[in-house]
């Protein structure tokens, strides 16, 4: 894939990925309401639209999901800053609970299915 270099790629993962996954999202946050908000002003999603304004950011869509396992084939979502930052707060909450309990452990790491690259 070559062609125009967008100079707000984040390094996150690889351009071509990158550009895919923004390309599958149209441009636009992705968010549907895992970041706490309802976006009900926008139809329930985000709406915000990658540009000078806003950098959107490729990110897992599970964020417990580490982005070296992520960029081998786990779910990647187009997330504005905002959204994104609130839905790693909420995961890491999450884990957080988690762990607190964690007295009953779940299969927190049999989600992946073992695909080691
Ligand atoms: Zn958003
Ligand atoms: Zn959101």
């Amino acid at each position: 894939m070559s062609g125009a270099f967008d100079p707000f790629r984040p390094p996150l993962v690889g351009a071509a990925t990158w550009q895919a996954v923004m390309a599958a999202a149209g441009w636009v946050c992705e968010c549907t309401g895992q970041c706490g908000k309802t976006h009900a002003k926008t139809a329930g999603r985000c709406g915000i639209a990658h540009g000078s304004a806003h950098c959107l950011a490729v990110v897992p869509a599970d964020p417990t999901v580490s982005l070296r396992e992520a960029v081998t084939g786990a779910d990647l979502v187009a997330l504005c800053a905002g959204c994104q930052t609130a839905v790693k707060r909420a995961a890491t909450k999450a884990a957080e609970q988690a762990t607190a309990d964690s007295t009953d452990h779940l299969d927190l790491f049999d989600l992946t299915g073992g695909e080691a690259a």
